[in-house]
């Protein structure tokens, strides 16, 4: 359950480039190869690269770029675009460093979304919805990805017919039941605050933070057991119970 903040890293280089899972079907990896992904260097950065205090770090780019699911049966295609970095990074001897470019690729929209933590049937559709909205907005914008995160918490308390008083005292209300559950939605409450009123940067471990606290809530909430846990159940049940 909990969120790899390393696979979510907003920033890749081919080196080490993210190993995401297929959205489709949830079982192939996404495969990224080199000769697919196209750059184009921006005007200024064609610019600076002729002016005297060019570096490395003033090249900058846009890419696009194609993954391809590497599940034969599903084979789907992932576009993903965003922007290029160059870096001077040391290496070698750490007394000594030599120092090397590195190219970072940053990715800002990824069609179709990807999954930060599985979507699941039993999760209302207009829940599902908005987690998915959330999802592509983590890459966008970090103030209105965690104001969504936020607002699937209300609309899982109005889910739960708790639609009077601030959301502070729905969260309340609801936690008179659930009074486990109460210091996770206070935190999901004060990452959209926080972000509704631009207080201070939200950071992107923060945003995973608020996805891997959404998701066990919505676990809790929605009392989730699988399917095959049940059938397990019930199989060994009536195989072996004592039928005196
Ligand atoms: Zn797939």
């Amino acid at each position: 359950m909990a969120v790899d903040r390393h696979l979510w890293t907003k920033e890749f280089d081919l080196a080490y480039r993210p190993s995401w899972t297929c959205p489709l079907c949830s079982k192939g990896r996404l495969a990224l190869f080199k000769e697919n992904i196209k750059e184009f260097e921006t005007t200024q950065s064609k610019y600076d690269y002729q002016q005297d205090y060019w570096d490395p770090s003033f090249y900058k780019a846009h890419f696009c770029a194609t993954m391809k699911c590497d599940n034969l049966i599903c084979g789907e295609t992932v576009v993903v675009s965003g922007t290029v970095k160059w870096e001077d990074l040391p290496f070698g001897d750490p007394n000594f460093p030599e120092f090397g470019t590195e190219v970072f690729y940053c990715p800002k929209y990824i069609i179709p979304f990807l999954h930060i933590f599985p979507l699941l049937k039993t999760y209302p559709e207009e829940i599902n919805s908005l987690i998915k909205e959330a999802f592509e907005l983590y890459w966008v914008n970090n103030f209105s990805c965690a104001n969504m995160i936020r607002a699937i918490l209300e609309k899982v308390l109005e889910e739960q017919k708790i639609t009077k008083g601030t959301l502070f005292e729905r969260i309340q209300t609801f936690c008179n039941d659930k009074p486990d559950l109460k210091e996770y939605l206070e935190a999901i409450r004060h990452i959209g605050n926080s972000a509704s009123h631009r207080e201070k940067e939200i950071a992107d471990s923060d945003l995973l933070s608020g996805f891997e606290l959404l998701e066990f809530c919505l676990s809790k909430i929605y009392n989730l057991v699988p399917s095959n846990i049940q059938k397990s159940a019930n199989e060994l049940t009536n195989k072996y119970k004592n039928k005196k």
